[in-house]
């Protein structure tokens, strides 16, 4: 940069970091920026958010009171302000691991739970351990974009995979198998997903992990989304397969009890067969996590209590308020001849949408279907692009009833008015 300072020209060395630059836009955050830019400040009806992914400010989906309680227990215990250790206290290592063993076939030991600052420090930290110079990765297209930018940001190569709508949102494994090669260090997936609202069957995962050991690739499961599975298929975890395969589990208590602002996630490595330790990978990873900074201690500290006071009833609740607006969502998509559902959700908080532009006449795709939708209904939906699909949408099913069946009428508003009018 340079700058005219009385007649001569002063030269300053920093400025725009283009690994940076080429990395950020791919948030989500600055779409629904974007999105609410548009909004039109003369309409009175209050904004529709069907496009975040953060439900806790609804009443209907606030968190349990004994998590509250075991908080608030924990800061006044005067026990934890220490600072934590850095794959997190025992304590909670230990709660995790307890609790992520309950629906396995095995025990998980607390040594392989390193407790994150939510779950996407987890993906920080995997993401920043894999990559070496000329490494690649496997990431499923549509995804949760984190990956993406934290891998661009890394300088990881990213290699994209389709989840196959025409298959339920499975895993094309022959792509991921011709796309891999002897730089290929992970593969990705979400399960349930962020962003399809599918659930991987047991079979398919088992598939996924044959793949990969064939390939001599670690998988990431991102299971942030454990137990949110409403439909016919159960929530199985890719740590049932660790046998076949090194797996690391990342999750947190952000979705399932409501409270993404306490950043408290893990990351699990399951290595029965010492890959990643007699590789090297084990050690790489824990010096990344001694140079990250820790998950507050008090949030830790009640890890125990957030896990042990909540009643299995809290859980069953929540997840019929989703499976109700999970069916409510995918009822009214049918009656919107513009967009189609490929699969009707059955897990997460999301669905996807095909958009069907010749059905539409001045809308020239999903961005610019999205921001219009802002501003003439106050409506906002995020466009597929963010997730890596143009031309689709993303919609956020988890929001109070009300909203969700007005936010539909908009959109069918919307549809109707912006519909090619018949010759
Ligand atoms: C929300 C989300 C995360 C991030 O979880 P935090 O605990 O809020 O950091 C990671 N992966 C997916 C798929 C998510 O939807």
């Amino acid at each position: 940069m340079e700058e005219v300072i009385g007649g001569a020209k002063k030269r300053w060395n920093f400025g725009a970091n283009e690994v940076v630059e080429r990395s950020s836009p791919l948030s989500i955050r600055e779409y629904l920026t974007t999105l609410l830019s548009h909004l039109d400040a003369g309409d009175a009806r209050p904004v529709i958010p069907l496009g975040h992914g953060d439900p806790s400010p609804f009443p209907r989906f606030s968190t349990d009171p004994s998590a509250v309680e075991a908080i608030c227990d924990a800061v006044r215990s005067n026990q934890f302000n220490n600072y934590s250790s850095s794959s997190g206290i025992p304590i909670a290592r230990k709660a995790v691991a307890e609790y992520l063993s309950r629906d396995l076939s095995y025990q998980i030991s607390p040594d392989d739970v390193h407790i994150t600052a939510g779950c996407l420090q987890a993906i920080e930290i995997l993401i920043s351990a894999l990559a070496t110079p000329g490494a690649n990765i496997l990431l499923p297209r549509p995804s949760y974009p984190m990956y993406d930018s934290r891998a661009s940001f890394s300088q990881l190569e990213v290699r994209y995979f389709d989840l196959l709508p025409e298959n339920g949102w499975d895993v094309d494994l022959d792509a991921v198998e011709a796309l891999a090669d002897d730089k290929t260090v992970a593969i990705v997936v979400v399960n349930p997903c962020n962003p399809c609202g599918n659930v991987f069957s047991r079979q398919h995962l088992q598939k996924v992990a044959e793949t990969a050991c064939k390939l001599g690739i670690l998988v990431i499961s991102d299971e942030v989304y454990d137990h949110y599975a409403f439909g016919e298929k159960p929530f199985v975890s890719m740590a049932e397969f660790a046998e076949i395969v090194p797996v690391v589990l990342l999750g947190a208590i952000s979705k399932r009890w409501f409270v993404p602002g306490w950043r408290l996630g893990w990351m699990v490595t399951l290595d029965p067969h010492c890959i990643m330790r007699d590789s090297g990978f084990a050690k790489t990873l824990i010096n990344v996590l001694n140079m990250s900074t820790d998950a507050a201690t008090f949030i830790q500290g009640a890890i125990p209590d957030i896990i042990g006071n909540t009643k299995e009833e809290f859980f069953s609740s929540k997840l019929e308020m989703v499976r109700e607006c999970a069916e409510i969502c995918y009822e009214e998509i049918m009656k919107i001849p513009c967009i189609t559902c490929p699969c009707k959700p059955e897990g997460s908080m999301f669905t996807m949408v095909k958009l069907n532009l010749s059905l539409l006449e001045d809308i020239s795709d999903d961005l610019d279907f999205c921001c219009k939708l802002a501003k003439e209904e106050s409506l906002i939906i995020l466009p597929g692009r963010a997730v890596g699909l143009e031309n689709w949408l993303r919609i956020t099913f988890a929001v109070e009833l009300d909203l969700l069946i007005d936010g539909f009428s908009r959109l069918k508003n919307f549809a109707q008015r912006h519909s090619k009018k018949q010759p």
